[in-house]
């Protein structure tokens, strides 16, 4: 006995395109029907009007209907589910300003010694493991002769950076961290998106780090 189904007029109705056989060597290998489209979908004029209402009906919905408060908006990590009454998620900034989730990655800053100089030992790390290499770092050596190297330049392009957060995971001994809360700023140059290791180690919050972490209060900013 055969086992092709092909032309079995006892077979269950298939969903989807007609079968009109099947390989009895592979069930996979069907030949199947092509539809081809009538005369009056081709011209996709039924398509267009229902888009066209669809595109109608949000138009109407957005300009009538009244918009949700800021303050309903700017509720921390609620934000991002908060639906407008009317669909429009834009807010008035920056007039108005949501407030960012607790978990959200700021800038980078650089962390501090207890001296106040940079903890970062230029042991490349994070811009070996950077995938946009937006991290540039020329190391020198160190005045302290218990630290073999420190950066002399350390620069990050905030433009490249895709936010990813890996280098704060790759540096051994916490000398970086993105917990600021500040986002880039709007430039008109190329350079000027590009930190410094000046601006690195004085983003508003200074402070020092202890070797080994601090278990899991370490995003807690002193
Ligand atoms: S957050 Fe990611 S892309 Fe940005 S500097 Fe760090 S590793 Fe590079
Ligand atoms: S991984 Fe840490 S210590 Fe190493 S270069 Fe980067 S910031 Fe400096």
């Amino acid at each position: 006995m055969s086992s092709s189904h092909a032309h079995d007029e006892s077979a269950e109705p298939q969903k989807g395109p007609k079968v009109l056989a099947v390989s009895p060597k592979n069930p996979n290998v069907r030949t199947i029907q092509v539809v081809r489209p009538e005369n009056a979908d081709t011209t996709f004029l039924a398509a267009t009007a229902t888009g066209l209402g669809i595109t109608i009906r949000h138009f109407g919905k957005n300009l009538l209907l009244p918009r949700k408060s800021v303050e309903a908006l700017g509720q921390g990590g609620a934000a991002a589910h908060v639906r407008f009454k009317n669909d429009i998620e834009t807010i008035q900034y920056p007039e108005e300003k949501v407030q960012y989730p607790e978990r959200y990655r700021g800038l980078h800053r650089l962390m501090l010694r207890d001296d106040g100089a940079v903890r970062c030992v230029a042991c490349m790390c994070c811009p070996t493991v950077c995938p946009a290499h937006c991290i540039t770092i020329v190391p020198e050596e160190s005045s302290d002769p218990s630290i073999e190297k420190r950066p002399a330049v350390f620069e990050i392009d905030e433009l490249r950076c895709v936010v990813c957060g890996l280098c704060v995971e790759a540096c051994p001994c916490d000398a970086i961290r993105m917990d600021t809360a500040e986002h880039a700023k709007p430039v008109e140059e190329r350079w000027e998106a590009v930190e410094n290791k000046a601006s690195l180690m004085g983003r508003g919050i200074r402070s020092t780090a202890t070797q080994g972490g601090e278990g899991p209060t370490w995003r807690d900013k002193k």
